[in-house]
């Protein structure tokens, strides 16, 4: 598969190089970074979200679709060839795509570590092997002893989560959830069961540069969930109304860590770093993010990875106190994608970039 895309590159024309993405999830932050290294940008969006990508006036070229698998068209792929296209991954290509193995055009990134993303034994897999603490995971409902968190496979952004304390719980929820058309059926079984750890959520987006074989800091986020209104409500009167919020992601906000829980953050993004070299050749390729819960005793659980850009780091534009201390100068995800592009473009080593 990376033979076929690499011969593709092989055909672009290095001085005509665009950037592309599909309008959704951070293409803001992308096309914004795209712009700022000097690239012309492609938009490919839907009508009803033109008007976000015309207003920002961030696209040089707006291809309008009709849903977002139209990206696995011949025609359109031809296209964005033709325009010397290398595309950006996010979360909508994992959500509203999937098949990545069709896109035939150059993608920044690693596509097989967006694979081991979407599978959750294998996510589980890597993140231990980087030796890095999750929260305990039940096998099945039966073993619930504890008060755990009930997610689905894929990037779903939190949607039809819910927590329960005992498989009757479990049950009694997830027969709710059904009933209401949050989640399917066939949703229960795949579902991941684990220990719900109670802190302070923290995102750390990396960046990691196969140029300058470094990871970098690059934006920091936690997310705003309609659960954190709860907060706003007396228990008491959360029982009497019977209020159930979710954790459907709505936005992100910016965090600084206490600066001496830095090192471990640091070393977690180095180990899985090094083990993404070995499940899934040449490793990673860019940006990744790691999804943590500190608990009481400011011990780290590390819930999720992401092997591409997230969102939250839309908080880090132009920058963050992180990227700044780094590059001294404005940095941001999508910049940085484009920095190592364009470096990529003058030391003659794109391949290096590209999946
Ligand atoms: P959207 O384009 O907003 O529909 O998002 C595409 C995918 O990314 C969906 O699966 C969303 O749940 C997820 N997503 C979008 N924004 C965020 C965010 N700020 N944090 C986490 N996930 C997100
Ligand atoms: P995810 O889709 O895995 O990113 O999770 C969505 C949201 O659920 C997160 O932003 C957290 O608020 C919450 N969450 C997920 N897993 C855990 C966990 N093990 N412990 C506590 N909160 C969690």
């Amino acid at each position: 598969m990376r033979e076929k895309i690499l011969k593709i590159l092989e055909g672009y024309d290095y001085d005509k190089i665009a950037i592309g993405t599909l309008g959704s999830h951070s293409a803001l932050n992308i096309l914004r970074g795209a712009k700022d290294e000097g690239f012309r940008t492609v938009c490919v969006c839907r009508a009803r979200e033109k008007i976000t990508y015309e207003s920002f006036g961030v696209a040089d070229e707006i291809i309008e679709i009709s849903g977002y698998s139209d990206l696995l068209d011949r025609n359109l792929q031809r296209k964005l060839r033709e325009m010397n296209v290398i595309m950006i991954p996010h979360g909508s290509f994992n959500a509203y795509i999937g098949r990545l193995d069709e896109i035939m055009i150059p993608l920044f990134g690693n596509r097989e570590l967006m694979l081991w993303e979407i599978d959750r034994k294998k996510q589980r897999e890597w993140l231990e092997r980087a030796g890095l603490r999750m929260p305990k995971r039940f096998k099945k409902p039966e073993d619930i002893d504890r008060l755990v968190i009930v997610k689905y496979p894929g990037a779903m952004g939190g949607r039809g989560y819910f927590l329960a304390v005992s498989p009757e719980d479990f049950y009694a929820k997830a027969r709710k959830m059904v009933e209401a058309g949050i989640i399917r059926e066939e949703d229960i079984k795949k579902a991941e069961m684990q220990e719900y750890i109670v802190g302070a959520n923290v995102y750390f987006s990396f960046f990691y540069s196969p140029l300058l074989k470094r990871v970098e800091l690059i934006a920091v986020d936690r997310r705003y969930e309609p659960v954190d209104g709860l907060g706003r409500i007396p228990a008491e009167v959360q029982i009497d109304a019977g209020l159930h919020p979710t954790y459907t992601v709505i936005g992100n906000f910016p965090v600084v860590l206490r600066e001496s829980l830095l090192a471990k953050v640091l070393k977690a993004g180095e180990s899985v770093v090094e083990v993404s070299k070995e499940i899934a050749y040449p490793g990673m390729i860019g940006p990744f993010c790691l999804e943590a819960v500190f608990d009481d005793n400011a011990e780290m659980f590390v819930f999720e990875i992401s092997a591409r850009i997230v969102a939250g780091t839309n908080v880090g534009i132009p920058n963050s106190p992180y990227s700044y201390i780094l590059w001294g100068e404005n940095m941001y995800m999508g910049r940085r994608i484009a920095r190592e592009i364009r470096m990529g473009i003058e030391k003659d080593k794109l391949e290096d970039l590209i999946y």
